[in-house]
């Protein structure tokens, strides 16, 4: 029987690109640009012609991370893990537009006594979340309590955006990073990058989104309407897909809301985070990412799980923004 998603063994490269297109219709690059050369597909493509990353620095410094092309791809071809292997190439060579804000990034100072995280949760927040003590306690409630969260005071923002522009991480600093989360019960994210990296690094365990952990609880549930839209954070989602599409079906099923997800179910970012957008460089703005998220859609109540997000849909929408941990409460 001829199956579409057909495994491919692992792994799969550029050179497995068929050209299909499959990964343009969820891609923010191709939605704002209409421009081939700036998708997967397009640097794919350049790459089996022989073409080097700095041929192709204009499509590698486009790109969001927003990572929805990947379970998209039929070939299975990790093209976030492409992309960044690419950027690598640029940062190397000393042309990465990105560069210089990532390395702007300073890593948090030495703590003397690092936090027993044993048997707990351990919160990767984002700086918005850190300067909003009332939120934080809110979300801190919604893990489990003080007695069972740690908020890391390491929040690998620096590795994080070093990552993002394709540089390399010194092992001491990653090590010390990882030091923080080794013995966790769980690490819980707001901001999705990261994750796909802690999973691969810290295997057995658990990552999940801060908005998955909320929802988890049937109060946080129970507040959602069916005229609410709930932005999913999308680099997080995106990374776990496989496993959270079910989570969020599930979702849509038991309150009715709708859920910034495309037909493919995948999730539609606002890109507010990504560096490129941040230094203002690169076609995809986030503006017109909420106009897409939106189209056809006319929520009264916006529900997200990342701040950053929360601020892209009010400065383009009137309507009423909440936070996922604020909810039930
Ligand atoms: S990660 Fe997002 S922005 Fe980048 S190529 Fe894939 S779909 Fe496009
Ligand atoms: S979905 Fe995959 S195979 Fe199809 S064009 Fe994009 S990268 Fe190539």
């Amino acid at each position: 029987m001829y199956r579409l998603f057909a495994p491919v063994p692992p792994p799969a490269t550029f050179v497995a690109c068929s050209g299909c297109d499959v990964c343009a219709l969820s891609c923010p690059v191709w939605q704002q640009t209409h421009d081939l050369r700036l998708t997967p597909k397009g640097r794919a493509l350049a790459l089996q012609g022989g073409a080097a990353a700095t041929e192709i620095v204009e499509s590698l410094a486009a790109c969001v991370m927003c990572g929805s092309c990947v379970p998209a791809c039929p070939e299975q071809i990790d093209l976030v893990s492409m992309t960044l292997s690419l950027r690598a190439d640029l940062a190397a060579a000393g042309v990465s537009p990105l560069s210089p804000l990532a390395a702007s990034f300073a890593p948090p100072g030495e703590h003397s006594s690092p936090a027993n995280v044993h048997l707990k949760t351990v919160l990767l927040a984002e700086d918005r979340l850190l300067a909003s003590p009332s939120l934080l306690a809110a979300a801190t409630l919604r893990l489990g309590g003080p007695a069972h969260v740690v908020v890391a005071a390491d929040s690998g923002r620096d590795v994080s955006a070093r990552m993002e522009a394709g540089l390399t991480v010194p092992q001491a600093r990653l090590e010390r990073f990882l030091d923080g989360l080794r013995g966790a019960l769980r690490v819980v994210t707001t901001e999705g990058f990261i994750s796909r990296f802690v999973r691969k690094w810290l295997p057995g365990t658990p990552v999940r989104t801060l908005g998955e952990a909320c929802l988890a609880l049937p109060e946080t549930r129970r507040a959602l309407r069916p005229t609410d839209l709930y932005v999913v954070e999308a680099r997080g989602y995106n990374a776990d897909r496989e496993r959270l599409v079910a989570v969020y079906d599930a979702l849509r099923h038991e309150t009715g809301c709708d859920i910034s997800l495309d037909l493919q179910r995948l999730a539609i970012p606002t890109a507010a985070k990504a560096l490129n957008t941040r230094l203002g460089i690169g076609p995809v703005k986030s503006a017109e990412q909420v106009r897409w998220i939106l189209e056809g859609r006319h929520p009264r109540r916006i529900v997200v799980e990342n701040l950053e997000d929360g601020e892209a849909f009010r400065r383009e929408r009137g309507v009423e923004v909440v936070h996922v941990a604020t909810l039930g409460a």
